[in-house]
């Protein structure tokens, strides 16, 4: 089979022929139909997370059809359409496991990082890390909700009630929240580049009820932020954006360093936290709400053999939504 192989950080990825995966016993093997490009790729190709198994096969955001399933499998048949996210593997008995917090688990291990993902024609996945995706979504259009949904997601709901959220870098995972947003009625303000008009255009497009550059205040102060940009100098602008009591998440996997900030923008009660992967409790939650909600999803398809130009995209923030790899 074909796939996208990263032999070292700071390369591009190659172009090989390899053997096709065997699924082990609780494993299914997937042919894959799209496969989302997230920014935790950019980060693990620029060696910003730095400890990949190599060689690799990146990609975490998989949509696929079950075509062979080892021998314990009971949770699918062969035919199945499957989405893949990036939590892979957890171990179920540590202190994080047994809390109901597997996300943090110890020796998890993660898609298309640990495990060889989506960049490919084939893969595998333990079927309890695999989920069904909803009949109203394409392949393609599926794919982003597995990261930039799931993770925008989780991002979304450890910002509280609030009404005024604030979005930091509006690109996949933003574009999705901001519809769950405004499905529950908040209104969403969006921070992007300065200057990035096309931005901004397409963050008021989806419902945004203001959009401006991240050095700006908003019309109102928020009861939350949200940052998806992977720049440290934003957690001060956001703490400044955000009223007594609010929260500031860190949705990102990797972040610039934060430039040191007066306690005057913690203080009265402000909050600044992170977010870590996903559990599957949130998969099945925001899978189950995504056709509720109406969410649509703003997709650029790639041939998998063009994974580099769509990494570099990326990079470059050429893209409006989500950069997707069909094989
Ligand atoms: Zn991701
Ligand atoms: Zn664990």
């Amino acid at each position: 089979m074909r796939a996208q192989i990263l032999t070292a950080a700071h390369q591009p990825l190659v172009t090989r022929e390899i053997a096709p995966p065997r699924p082990a016993a609780s494993e299914v093997l997937i042919a894959v139909k799209a496969c989302a490009v997230c920014r935790t790729d950019l980060h693990i190709v620029d060696g910003e997370l730095d400890h990949p198994k190599l060689p690799l096969v990146p990609g975490h955001e998989i949509v696929g059809t079950v075509v062979e399933k080892g021998a314990e499998v009971d949770r699918f048949k062969l035919g199945d359409r499957v989405g893949v996210p990036w939590l892979g593997w957890t171990c179920g008995v540590c202190e994080y496991c047994r809390s109901g917090r597997e996300n943090l688990c110890d020796r998890a291990r993660f898609t298309g990082y640990q495990i060889d993902g989506g960049y490919a024609e084939l893969t595998v996945a333990d079927q309890r890390y695999c989920f069904s995706i909803p009949a109203g979504f394409g392949d393609v259009a599926a794919a982003p909700l597995l990261c930039a949904g799931l993770i925008g997601h989780r991002t979304f709901r450890l910002a509280g009630d609030g009404e005024r959220i604030g979005i930091y870098g509006f690109g996949a995972a933003a574009h999705i929240v901001a519809q769950v947003a405004r499905f529950e009625g908040r209104k969403v303000f969006a921070f992007t580049r300065p200057g990035d008009e096309a931005a901004q255009e397409f963050a008021r497009g989806l419902g945004a009820v203001w959009a401006g550059g991240s050095e700006e205040l908003p019309p109102e102060p928020l009861d939350a932020a949200l940052i998806f940009a992977p720049v440290g100098a934003l957690v001060p602008a956001a703490l400044k954006a955000v009223k007594k009591g609010g929260t500031v998440v860190c949705g990102g996997i990797h972040m610039s360093d934060i430039p040191a900030f007066p306690y005057a923008l913690l203080w009265e009660e402000r909050v600044v936290r992170s977010v870590a992967n996903l559990t599957r409790r949130d998969a099945e939650e925001f899978l189950a709400l995504a056709p509720e909600a109406g969410i649509t999803t703003v997709t650029t398809p790639y041939p998998l053999a063009d994974a580099n130009r769509a990494l570099s995209d990326l990079r470059e923030g050429r893209l409006e939504g989500a950069a997707v790899l069909v094989p």
